[in-house]
């Protein structure tokens, strides 16, 4: 016989693979523990990172001595007894794997008690119980894991940084505390504490506490009903936003998910309310039957399946819609201020007296070769490019040869004044679109496309001319950032300040700036710095060029007019022309279309006076 059955601590040590990628997901697996317990409070203290020591200490049930023994056998749970069980999972965990795995890699010790009698005490090395004994009444639970890893070398070896370990720790405790509002949770490293919520249950202060109070005084309270599904939670305006997707947060039935459709759907439900590429700071609660939900899909229960998900995303997307819909943030709604106009015309001249020489040609000779026209992911085409049959001139495929004529023709030509005809305005349609003609054709163009690739040029160009000069600010700018961020800050000090930021300590998470580089765009500093800090905690370096192309994507967007704004006759014509000097006239800096084409031979087929 060559084949055998494992011994279970070989067995366990193997599962703990899965279950205990590093420190964070033993506090994580720890915590979802008490958590089902039903603890109200939930202190979790730890030690360089938690490599030397876990303590995780709760006042939820407890256990019963034989019940703790049992606790650490594989597949032993006491959550699920049967099949049909698993399909109506309301604790966090069910898979009975958690104790077992942690205890495999660990030294372990564990006490326990319901709160009648004496409490249970249990030491174990390596997954092998060494010592059983008394201990007091208490009630609730308290695990202490020390020298993880201590039999799996190779797992030890791939951790990271103190910094890098700790921060997906204060991770977990952000992502639990915000799905249970409820439960006081405290959180020490090396003594000194990290975090502490209230347990009030009242979101929005464990939104402040997680990213600070300014954001949280941008968020929007939603709450939605249908029939399967409630959503409540919080959504941030659109104008504070994120250049990653993890400050979207989506909790179902009390457990935090990761998923790339529900964050779709999140930000179909800001539709055109944010920056192409920007990411919102969002919180949702979803409630539902756990019938319609498939927990068991992830070993970590990161992921899971939903059985009406089409029905979810819809729920979702309208939430957001409806809560935007109430507080009247439908751009076109807003008159301009003035001051922007104001900003407009200095950095444009749009409104006045300047002609299509407004981007010194010398200007435009000097531009970096191209940059990547993609460097977002890939977003839903927009409705014009959808719905509308024709294509946009930049398209080379399936073309009447009319336009694959102008199309060669316009390749030869190096000026790039000469690549786009010009074109000369009839109207405007709905606010948004342009309408012009010329002997080749008609053409509609998306103003804010346009303006949009007019100003990314024009800022790409000023931002590329960096030099590390400092401007100092009359008025400190004040951040708040997470536990997480913070400790991100801190390790990245260096690279920081070689890239011109310094960050001044001013309390637990806050800091101030005091001067930054000169090349950062007005009134988007609060934005550049933040884009930074996120990199950092993204890549763990700062690329400057990746930044400053951001900037110019952002300003560009940020200072462009809107859809349903009206121009006159004589801004449109300056609009066309000035899009005519662009390096890439056809595309926003988004990679969308700006400009259709509906050519005279295909308008003549279209009426049916050619065939
Ligand atoms: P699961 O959570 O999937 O049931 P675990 O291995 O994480 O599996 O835990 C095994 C069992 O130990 C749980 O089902 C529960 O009965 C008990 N248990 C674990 N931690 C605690 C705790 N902090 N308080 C009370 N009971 C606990
Ligand atoms: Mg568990």
């Amino acid at each position: 016989m060559k084949i055998q059955t494992m011994p279970d601590i070989l067995a366990n040590k193997i599962a703990a693979g899965e279950v205990v990628e590093r420190p964070a997901s033993v506090v994580k697996e720890l915590i979802e523990n008490s958590i089902d317990a039903n603890s109200t409070i939930i202190k979790v203290e730890i030690e360089e990172a938690g490599l030397r020591k876990i303590k995780i200490t709760d006042n939820g049930s407890g256990m019963e001595s034989d019940d703790a023994e049992r606790a650490f056998l594989r597949h032993a749970t006491s959550k699920i007894q049967s099949e049909n069980d698993l399909f109506h999972v309301e604790t966090l965990g069910f898979r009975g794997e958690a104790l077992a795995s942690v205890a495999a890699v660990s030294q372990l010790t564990l006490k326990t008690s319901t709160g009648s009698g004496a409490g249970t005490r249990l030491t174990l090395e390596g997954g092998r119980l060494v010592n059983r004994d008394l201990a007091d009444a208490r009630q609730g639970t308290e695990i202490t894991v020390e020298h993880l890893f201590f039999n799996t070398p190779a797992r030890l070896k791939y951790m990271k940084t103190i910094h890098t370990e700790l921060g997906h720790i204060t991770d977990v405790i952000n992502r639990l505390s915000l799905s249970h509002p409820d439960i006081r949770f405290e959180l020490y490293h090396n003594d000194k504490q990290l975090f502490q919520s209230n347990g009030r249950g009242d979101l929005i202060q464990i939104i402040a506490q997680i990213y600070g109070v300014s954001v949280a005084k941008k968020m929007i309270k939603i709450e939605h009903h249908t029939l399967d599904y409630s959503i409540t939670g919080y959504i941030a305006k659109p104008e504070v936003t994120r250049s990653s997707r993890n400050f979207i947060s989506t909790i179902i039935n009390g457990r935090f998910i990761r998923s790339i459709p529900l964050n779709k759907a999140v930000l179909n439900g800001y539709h055109t309310l944010l920056p192409i590429g920007r990411s919102p700071i969002v919180v949702l609660q979803i409630k539902m039957d756990p019938i319609l939900v498939d927990v068991n899909v992830h070993p970590a229960k990161l992921e899971v399946r939903f059985s009406k998900e089409k029905e979810l995303y819809q729920a979702i997307e309208e939430a957001i819609r409806q809560a935007f819909r109430k507080e009247t943030l439908i751009p076109n709604a807003q008159a301009p201020k003035p001051e922007k106009i104001k900003t407009e015309q200095e950095s444009f001249q749009f409104e006045h007296e300047k002609d299509q020489k407004m981007i010194d040609p010398t200007i435009t000779k000097q531009l970096q070769p191209k940059v990547d026209q993609h460097p977002r992911e890939t977003e839903p085409v927009t409705e014009s490019s959808q719905t509308n049959e024709k294509k946009p001139i930049y398209q080379t495929s399936e073309f009447t040869e009319e336009v694959e004529s102008v199309e060669s023709s316009l390749e030869e030509v190096t000026d790039p004044v000469e690549r786009v005809p010009a074109m000369y305005p009839i109207g405007q349609h709905h606010g948004t679109y342009i309408i012009a003609e010329n002997e080749q054709g008609l053409y509609m163009i998306d103003q804010h496309a346009a303006q949009e690739r007019i100003k990314y040029e024009y800022f790409r160009e000023k931002i590329g001319q960096v030099d590390n000069e400092l401007q100092e600010l009359l008025l400190p700018l004040t951040f708040d950032f997470s536990n997480q961020e913070a400790l991100i800050i801190e390790q990245y000090q260096e690279q920081l300040k070689e890239v011109g930021l310094f960050f001044e300590p001013f309390g637990h998470t806050t800091y101030l700036i005091r001067a930054h580089p000169n090349w950062f765009p007005n009134g988007l500093e609060e934005e550049v710095i933040r884009d930074m800090v996120e990199q950092v905690i993204k890549d763990e370096t700062i690329d400057l060029n990746k930044l400053r192309e951001e900037a110019a994507i952002l300003m560009a967007c940020k200072r462009s007019i809107k859809a349903n704004h009206h121009l006159n006759k004589d801004d449109m014509f300056r609009l066309l022309e000035e899009l005519r000097t662009t390096q890439d006239p056809f595309t926003c800096p988004h990679g969308r279309p700006i400009i259709v084409h509906f050519s005279s031979y295909e308008m003549e087929k279209m009426f049916k006076r050619v065939m």
